[in-house]
């Protein structure tokens, strides 16, 4: 099966799915988490760093069921080391492996000291990987989206790009839709918006990201706003 439309078409929720598993009738899907820790009834995508995955997955193995996680594995913008080339390598084997379904989490950070140049050439890098083994880029972009767009210009990439822990407005929202990207939203995130997209797509990711919350909660919070 092609892991891109795997990734996507396993995450993706609609508004009747985000009600079905509030009313305990479907599992939680969680696009991306971190840490190893899996709720009662929830499905997630574990961030890996490279280096990590097969140790990840051993010790899962142990403790979960092996169809309730998956994993993805990147360079975050927030961790670049000299060794990042070595780290690209490492990375490339291990997102060929079956249980990794999506490169990232990687991407652009302003707010961040290693240079925009820099994060773009690691970013790219990951991207290349992406469309060489058919698998999506899960994306974190803080204060960068200008840079991002020019990138997705630049590559026109085949994968679909899913942008985590979505915050902007819809306007934004509906630029980044028009590429082809998707968009998950965590605990934090601007309620037209979320709505916009539910309303456009009829579907949307929802994740943990690095939150002790958990992703009940997530669907709690959007619920209510569906049932008002
Ligand atoms: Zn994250």
């Amino acid at each position: 099966m092609d892991q891109c439309m795997d990734y996507v078409s396993r995450f993706a929720v609609s508004s009747d799915a985000i009600l079905g598993a509030v009313a305990g009738m479907t599992p939680f899907l969680n696009c991306h988490k971190h840490g190893d820790e899996l709720t009662d009834d929830e499905i997630a995508v574990f961030n890996c760093y490279p280096g990590q995955v097969t140790d990840f997955n051993r010790h899962m193995i142990g403790h979960v069921p092996a169809t309730d996680f998956f994993v993805s594995c990147g360079l975050h913008p927030w961790y670049i080391h000299d060794d990042w080339r070595e780290e690209i390598d490492i990375m490339r084997d291990e997102v060929s492996m079956d249980k990794v379904v999506a490169v990232g989490e990687c991407g652009l950070d302003k707010t961040v000291s290693t240079s925009l140049d820099l994060q773009k050439e690691i970013f790219i890098e990951q991207v290349s990987v992406s469309e060489q083994i058919g698998k999506p880029v899960i994306i974190h972009c803080v204060k960068a989206f200008d840079e991002l767009l020019a990138v997705h210009k630049y590559m026109a990439p085949r994968q679909r790009w899913l942008i985590h822990g979505f915050r902007g407005k819809p306007e934004q929202a509906k630029q980044l839709m028009a590429k082809g990207m998707l968009l998950s939203f965590g605990h934090q995130y601007n309620v037209s918006t979320l709505l916009y997209v539910l309303s456009t797509t009829k579907s949307l990711f929802l994740e943990t990201d690095a939150s002790n919350l958990s992703i009940r909660y997530v669907y709690d919070q959007i619920a209510c706003h569906l049932s008002r």
